[in-house]
């Protein structure tokens, strides 16, 4: 069964690191605790074709954001799902000194990256790809900068 949407305030908290658990991330349901490290396959499927947001898993609407590192700014190449704008600052804001292996990421970095844009492609790994992730590739990105 499908989620509903949160709103950021009633999204869980991931256990370990006390912070909110992003709909891209899964929340739980399953029994397992709800964790911010990984990204959830399923959920980054749902948000890219229905077009909803990474983090609180209501419709997109224009500009689209893109959070991540700035290594996939670089790549054009996101891990975590499309975003609202406020849902990706508000998100970050709080993961603004949470390095590492969270929100889909497996490197450190410096700083998080928010990307803004009028659209996007999903793309699927193929089959000879080491890392079997989809990325997302905004395709008129209108701004990018780095938080904090
Ligand atoms: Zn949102």
């Amino acid at each position: 069964m499908d989620p509903a949407p949160r709103s950021f305030p009633d999204l869980p908290l991931d256990e370990e690191l006390g912070t909110p658990v992003p709909f891209a991330c899964g929340t739980g349901e399953l029994g397992a605790p709800a964790s911010a490290r990984e990204l959830d396959h399923r959920r980054v499927t749902q948000c890219a074709l229905s077009r909803i947001c990474g983090v609180c898993g209501s419709g997109l609407g224009r500009p689209i954001a893109f959070l991540g590192s700035p290594e996939e700014e670089a790549r054009n190449a996101f891990h975590f799902p499309p975003s609202h704008l406020d849902c990706a600052e508000r998100l970050l804001g709080v993961y603004a000194e949470v390095r590492g292996s969270v929100l889909g990421q497996r490197e450190p970095f410096d700083s998080w990256v928010i990307a803004t844009t009028g659209g996007f492609e999903y793309v699927r790994p193929r089959r000879e790809d080491v890392d079997r992730r989809a990325t997302f590739e905004p395709n008129s990105l209108l701004e990018a900068r780095r938080v904090s």
